[in-house]
């Protein structure tokens, strides 16, 4: 059971990649991205700035974070589809910038990985949380693609939002995650780089697909 990690900007397809990825493969999806956002979600909810790494690195601390099915919930409550709200889009790369919230999700990452049979998505999945991850991809697309998804994807639940700031807004996050100083995003050594701009999901899935058969998924 291999591990296989998948890293990339906002919007490049990773999570719906991840998940059909670990689906074909009979492998579990484990979605880092979902873990920052349940702490900005219940930053918001407690009025916790996004700069407070104190008061943030307490609230992780007690947050009731579960799995369950692919979708992921908070106490009893299932928050997955509040997670893509706008409002947490907004703070969530200030709340992972912060090196003591970072550490408590790369050792949950890393106990939830162990034992392999795992395709784990995020910013530093092959960097930092499996550097020594046996299959390791990123995936890349050009700002106008990514940005056009995320806005389709929005639409499709009803949010309202015009491209112009879709896009300014990502490519902030973006420039967030590549100038932190723990966790930046970069490329994986060893990494299969793939752009996913004008491409189906099918098609990355099976190109992703290939490369984990071929080491012996
Ligand atoms: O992947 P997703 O867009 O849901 O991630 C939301 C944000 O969470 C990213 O912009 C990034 O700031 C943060 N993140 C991170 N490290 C990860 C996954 C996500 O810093 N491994």
């Amino acid at each position: 059971m291999l591990r296989i990690t998948i890293d990339g900007p906002a919007g490049a397809g990773k999570s719906t990649v991840a998940r059909e990825l670990a689906q074909i493969l009979g492998y579990t999806y484990l979605d880092t991205g979902a873990m920052y956002r349940t702490l900005a979600l219940a930053a918001l909810r407690e009025g916790i700035s996004a700069d407070d790494e104190p008061n943030l690195a307490t609230l992780l601390s007690h947050l009731d974070l579960r799995f369950e099915r692919g979708r992921i919930r908070l106490g009893d409550e299932d928050v997955a589809d509040e997670l893509r709200a706008p409002a947490v889009d907004r703070i969530v790369s200030r709340v992972a910038a912060h090196p003591r919230v970072r550490a408590a999700f790369v050792s949950r990452q890393r106990e939830l990985a162990q034992g392999g049979g795992v395709v784990v998505d995020g910013r530093d999945a092959g960097t930092v949380v499996l550097p020594d991850a046996e299959c390791k991809f990123f995936l890349t697309a050009s700002l106008d693609a990514r940005a056009a998804r995320r806005h389709r994807e929005m639409r499709s639940q009803g949010v309202r939002a015009s491209i112009d700031d879709v896009r300014r807004e990502m490519a902030e996050r973006d420039s967030l995650d590549e100038m932190r100083a723990v966790g930046a995003l970069r490329v994986p050594d060893a990494a299969l780089v793939v752009d996913t701009t004008g491409l189906g999901v099918a098609q990355v899935v099976a190109e992703l697909a290939a490369a984990c058969r071929a080491k012996g998924a």
